[in-house]
């Protein structure tokens, strides 16, 4: 397969992808997958320096998986940007991107074939709120991983309990890849950035504070103990029209169970919220105690 020099090849085929990645290897380049599901910001870039760093080739993948999705959830309607997407990795510099048809992810389809099932911790929080997500999550991160077999992962603090099952799916099954979390990337004024921020209208950009909002009031409170915090998090939301309160946890970052209220030490608080129609999520660590 010939380079192009400085340039960013769009893979859609798994075959493909496995013999340009042969080669480089063979050349003795180490690899880094970034997965997305597209629809790049800046904390998706952040992700990719971060992999630039890991190591000599970086591949990104952008695939919306439908099997992470349920039923009335955003599939049809999720952002798709492929053409700014590849742009944008071109000016950073990332060698591959893989961005494969459904198709050819799931050639016998998706539901009815084997899955990976993500434990107790798959059905709390996100999990409880969006049934399968996570099952579906590991099943296309466990391909990824057979497709690039990379050296090293990236994935974002932004989805915490994404990468806590990332990286329990990887030490129960013996995969041979590394996890690197990266912290989440912010707008300037302290939402966490998302590819879900663009359904956002003015008024509810405003709202969608409050989750940040709330991680600070939780932070605040921390020295006085964990049912304390959760009072103030959750104080944070009292008059916030257009905002319903999923969750707010906090939870111990080893086990993603919650605290028990004598719990001192790092603990990382979980927020997920809808803001109008659109699921917002994020999350802090904050020292209790
Ligand atoms: P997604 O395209 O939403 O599936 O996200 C792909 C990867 O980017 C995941 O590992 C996310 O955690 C990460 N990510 C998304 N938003 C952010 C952010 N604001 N800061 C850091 N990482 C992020």
């Amino acid at each position: 397969m010939t380079e192009v020099a400085a340039g960013t090849r769009v893979v859609p085929t798994i075959a493909a992808l496995r013999a340009t990645l042969a080669e480089r290897r063979a050349g003795g380049a180490s690899v880094a997958l970034v997965p997305t599901m597209g629809a790049l910001h800046d904390g998706h870039l952040a992700l990719v320096r971060r992999a630039r760093e890991l190591a000599d080739v970086v591949v990104v993948s952008i695939f919306v998986n439908p099997l992470q999705f349920g039923p009335g959830e955003d599939l049809a309607r999720y952002p798709r940007s492929l053409d700014a997407d590849v742009a944008a990795l071109t000016a950073l510099g990332v060698d591959t991107v893989f961005a494969p048809h459904v198709d050819e992810m799931y050639p016998r389809g998706g539901a009815g074939g084997t899955t990976v099932h993500a434990g107790p911790i798959g059905s709390r929080y996100e999990g409880a709120s969006r049934p399968g997500h996570f099952d579906g999550m590991l099943t296309v991160v466990a391909k990824l991983f057979g497709i690039v077999l990379p050296d090293v992962a990236v994935f974002g603090q932004k989805d915490a309990q994404q990468v806590f099952l990332v990286s329990r799916m990887v030490a129960d099954l013996d995969l041979p890849v590394r996890i690197e979390t990266v912290p989440i990337v912010r707008e300037p004024d302290g939402l966490a950035r998302s590819s879900r921020n663009r359904y956002l209208d003015a008024e509810q950009r405003r709202a969608a504070l409050v989750l940040v909002e709330s991680l600070r009031a939780a932070d605040a409170a921390a020295s006085a103990g964990p049912s304390e915090l959760l009072a103030e998090g959750v104080a944070a939301f009292g008059d916030h029209d257009g905002v319903t309160l999923d969750y707010f946890v906090v939870v111990d970052p080893d086990t993603l169970l919650p605290v028990p209220d004598d719990y001192r030490g790092r603990a990382l608080v979980l927020v997920a919220a809808l803001v109008g129609s659109t699921r917002l999520i994020d999350n802090a660590f904050v020292e209790i105690g």
